[in-house]
């Protein structure tokens, strides 16, 4: 990185969203008034304690607010503003948190990582806190994750994504335990995030989308340093329809989803244009925006390229992440949808609709080879990689017909580098403090240095133990308090609503499981054989079970799995106190579940979980892993810090689905349990904890996202990875 890369905190917007946090400012008194600035940036969401300082002036209402500040401070009522300027150690606290974050967000960024400039990153999601509904799961929540990483770092990168108006759905079970889905529209002007203008004007931009002009405005959303821009097309010029493109995440009506990759990609090329941003790298994280590279292509070609040069100079700035190579993922598409999507693209970029169409293709010159976005972002792409050293393998022989130079299946120019969490995200107190306590100042800036991790082999296993205990009972008084509610909004009898209050005991073992419910992803395993999950579930000592996870609303197999699992549990009184299902799985949830679980259960059809990231926040926590050999778990066992549930190749299916059940409830009954309940004479389980000690010494330096974003500095984003990229055929 050079010193002409702009600061991209001052890009358009800024002033914008300075406006609005002094607009609320205003109508706070003087002592509150420094949390407006603090509300608008979701910087203090990753910072230790900001949110009990929200929390001090009034819990109830911070609760009601969906921990959102901006809505939070722009609904109190007179009386919590006078309380809260007459409480001196509160006036320290917000003085005190305000300095930190404004310390933090101009710290100097003399060691930032070398780049070549600003890296534009493309993503269909972004889960970045749970009042920001703009993201499904695992994809969302690693994008939200590497943007607050370029924070922490000083990386100078700027996100676009889509704003949905109505977000993700939300869950709800009826009494059957069948998922109901459900939307809730947000309204900017409660959530921290401001209309872009440029010139003083707020800016408005079009893209033909089927032939008819489409409009849309933009919004900034800042993550620590970083911009995140968001297009949105509920404008008055738009019809309802139109609209709707950016109505809600991962829309089921087909030609809908397909405007949103428009958007995404070739609206999200203007949107940089537009606000004077030229990125030296574009990041298409998973295929959803690839279209940036054919609208960018245009633009060259407009300057006076010819087609062909245009598509080798945008190629030198693309780089490709694959996510998964389950098909949902990986959509593809008739010549009508790809041809009438943006109708005067082909011409834009001198190609007829054959040459246009073979971007898309696997095989180009084939008409009937399978069409998609992924296809194109491999194509248009100098550095592509998976996001694990088994899917970087799996991505080699999927997408092998698009490198036909390559003689061999370890010659594809698809490499891997291993997703990871934003730790300060998903760390729970108890850890938090563990650390601090053991790792010396600054471990979070040193998180990759093995070296950092070394003082866990010395920290007294009485004193981990009792963080767990902390973080698990924790958990458990969550879990009772948002089980009554599912309970009643449900409508079940009033004893078994109570009987929440009492669900779950504090110290007995406890297993997650929380992940959405793709088919791959396979819930239903966790009830395979109902006469052993009985047995085991309600024998001593006990064992309990935490389950969460939307379904697709089209997907019927994922919404069956569910209500199995509720079923089962909901037929006997004894299991009901033992296996709970939190509904509307979301960061929220998701938070408390990896804090505060002993066990993270994971039963992927291997090799269809490319990473899976739940499992490293419940690692950071000391949790343990009782996983199929897949995704990141592949990896990062080494036979000394979990469990593993070994791969059985060549079965069927459903030979599969017995064999990994029939393990899992082994490994539990055999190996899990009686190892929680080995016990010293102070109480503590010696060998529990060596496993935990060992989990974080050999997780702890590797799935961080501070080295996730390294390796994508050195291997990715850095020029020097052009040489060595291979250039795809067609
Ligand atoms: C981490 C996370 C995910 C991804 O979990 P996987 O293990 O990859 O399935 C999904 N949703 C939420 C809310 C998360 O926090």
């Amino acid at each position: 990185m050079d010193d002409t890369t702009p600061d991209l905190s001052r890009a358009p917007g800024a002033e914008d969203l300075a406006q609005r946090a002094a607009d609320l400012a205003e109508q706070l008194p003087e002592a509150l008034a420094p949390l407006a600035a603090v509300a608008y940036n979701y910087r203090w969401s990753w910072h230790p304690g900001a949110e009990d300082v929200f929390r001090a002036i009034n819990p109830h209402r911070w609760e009601l607010a969906g921990a959102n500040p901006v809505k939070f401070l722009s609904d109190l009522w007179p009386s919590t503003k006078a309380n809260a300027s007459r409480d001196r150690a509160l006036h320290e606290q917000i003085a005190q948190l305000s300095a930190e974050l404004s310390a933090e967000l101009t710290r100097p960024t003399g060691e930032r990582p070398k780049t070549p400039g600003p890296i534009a990153y493309l993503c269909a999601e972004y889960g970045i806190h749970a009042s920001l509904p703009l993201y499904a799961g695992g994809l969302g929540v690693l994008a939200g994750d590497t943007l607050k990483e370029a924070s922490d770092r000083a990386l100078p990168l700027v996100a676009v994504g889509l704003l949905y108006r109505r977000g993700y759905h939300h869950q709800r079970l009826d009494l059957s335990g069948r998922q109901l889905e459900y939307w809730v529209t947000s309204d900017p002007k409660s959530l921290p995030m401001a209309r872009v203008s440029v010139g003083g004007e707020p800016l408005k931009l079009s893209l033909d989308v089927y032939g008819e002009t489409t409009w849309f405005q933009v919004w900034r959303v800042d993550v620590g340093r970083v911009p995140l821009y968001l297009i949105d097309c509920e404008v008055p010029e738009n019809d309802p329809v139109q609209r709707w493109y950016t109505a809600r995440l991962y829309e089921g009506i087909r030609a809908i989803r397909l405007a949103q990759y428009a958007l995404l990609g070739a609206g999200a090329a203007r949107v940089l244009d537009a606000l004077g941003i030229e990125p030296a790298v574009v990041h298409l994280n998973e295929g959803h925006p690839a279209l940036a590279a054919l609208e960018l292509a245009a633009g060259e070609v407009a300057r006076g390229a010819s087609s062909e040069e245009a598509l080798a100079r945008t190629r030198e700035r693309f780089v490709f992440t694959t996510h998964t190579p389950v098909p949902a993922g990986n959509e593809t598409y008739s010549r009508e949808e790809l041809l009438g999507l943006l109708p005067d693209l082909p011409a834009r970029l001198q190609l007829d609709g054959e040459a246009f169409l073979g971007l898309f293709r696997s095989v180009p010159e084939d008409p009937d080879a399978p069409a998609g976005m992924t296809q194109l972002a491999l194509r248009c792409s100098r550095s592509r990689n998976g996001v694990s050293r088994l899917h970087g393998e799996v991505a080699r022989s999927m997408w092998r017909p698009l490198f036909r130079e390559a003689r061999a299946e370890d010659e594809v120019p698809i490499s891997h580098v291993t997703n990871a969490v934003h730790v300060p995200t998903f760390l729970s107190a108890p850890f938090r403090e563990l650390f601090d306590r053991h790792l010396g100042a600054g471990w979070l800036a040193r998180i990759q240095e093995p070296e950092t991790w070394a003082p866990i082999a010395d920290v007294p296993n009485e004193e981990l133990w009792h963080a767990r205990c902390a973080a698990r009972a924790e958990l458990i008084s969550y879990v009772r308090r948002q089980s009554q509610l599912d309970r009643l909004e449900r409508g079940e009898g009033i004893e078994y609503v109570r009987a929440a209050a009492t669900a779950l005991d504090a110290g007995a073992l406890t297993l997650g499981f929380a992940r959405r419910l793709a088919t791959y992803k396979r819930v239903y395993l966790l009830v395979h054989d109902p006469d052993r999950v009985r047995r085991i579930f309600t024998g001593d000592p006990p064992v309990q079970l935490v389950v969460a996870g939307k379904a697709h609303p089209l997907d019927e197999d994922g919404k069956n799995a569910l209500r199995d699992v509720f079923a089962l549990k909901r037929a006997s009184q004894e299991l009901a106190r033992r296996i709970v299902v939190l509904e509307d799985y979301d960061l929220a949830v998701g938070r408390q579940l990896v804090a505060g679980c002993d066990v993270w259960v994971n039963l992927p059809r291997r090799p269809l979980e490319a990473s899976g990231t739940s499992g490293m926040k419940a690692t950071f926590n000391g949790g343990l892993q009782l996983s199929v050999l897949d995704g990141w778990w592949a990896e990062a066992y080494d036979g000394t810090n979990g469990w593993a549930i070994p791969p059985a190749d060549g079965l069927s299916a459903a030979e599969a689905d017995a064999h990994d059940a029939t393990c899992f409830y082994d490994l539990l009954e055999h190996e899990v349990l009686p190892l929680f309940h080995d016990r010293g004479e102070d109480g503590v389980p010696h060998r529990w904890c060596a496993l935990v000690k060992a989990a974080l010494l050999t997780c702890g330096p590797r799935f961080a996202s501070a080295r996730m974003l390294d390796d994508y500095v050195r291997r990715v984003y850095s020029p020097a990875a052009a040489r060595e990229a291979m250039a795809p055929t067609g």
